[in-house]
């Protein structure tokens, strides 16, 4: 069986660090659509040393409980490096949400956010970070692979796992057992 697999390539060489894709990805993410911008809440962060004029787009990709679960290194004028060589800090090519930092966490309630490709209903034709990169240093690709059979957390997963690590699995297990009590004898 295929699958379609979305792509957004990023080309350092061309990101000038103007931060219009945080901003609409803020905005397509705000609840209503487009009714604030928060770059908080956005699922794309992009990390800046403007002295040495380097801008590095990196996208909210994975939850982890852990500290550090390895740090990517990026081939940049085809030499690897890491967000250290690179003058920023050695987490900066890094798009988990982690213990660490605040990045890649809703304000409000600190679950986790990655980036969702803006799935929407009717489906955008490419996702609002590429629109919206007017130098084309995000681009987008959409190809056929084969389907490996996979579990893929989704963000309701992802935030439960989240809660669980924070508060303990019997205090999330009481507390959606009170609210669903709640919203039944409010929907009676
Ligand atoms: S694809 Fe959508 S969700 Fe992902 S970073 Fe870009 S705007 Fe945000
Ligand atoms: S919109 Fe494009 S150029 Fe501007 S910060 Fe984002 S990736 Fe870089």
């Amino acid at each position: 069986m295929k699958r379609k697999v979305k792509i957004i390539k990023i080309d350092l060489n061309k990101c000038m660090g103007c931060r219009a894709c945080e901003v609409a990805c803020a905005a397509f993410h705000s609840n209503p659509k487009y009714s604030n911008v928060n770059p908080a809440r956005s699922r794309i962060q992009v990390f800046r040393n403007e002295l040495k004029n380097v801008f590095v787009p990196v996208k909210g990709s994975f939850y982890t409980s852990a500290e550090c679960a390895g740090r990517p290194v990026y081939m940049v004028d085809e030499k690897l490096q890491s967000g250290y060589e690179y003058g920023l800090s050695v987490c900066s090519f890094c798009g988990a949400t982690c213990p660490s930092r605040d990045l890649f966490k809703e304000p409000d309630s600190g679950l986790p956010i990655k980036c969702d490709m803006c799935e929407s209903d009717p489906p955008l034709d490419e996702p609002m970070c590429v629109k919206w990169c007017l130098v084309d240093a995000l681009t987008y690709e959409e190809r056929e692979e084969e389907a490996e059979e996979e579990v893929k957390l989704d963000e309701l997963d992802t935030g439960l796992e989240s809660l669980i690590d924070t508060y303990g699995r019997d205090k999330v297990v009481d507390a959606v057992a009170r609210l669903s009590q709640k919203t039944e004898t409010q929907s009676k």
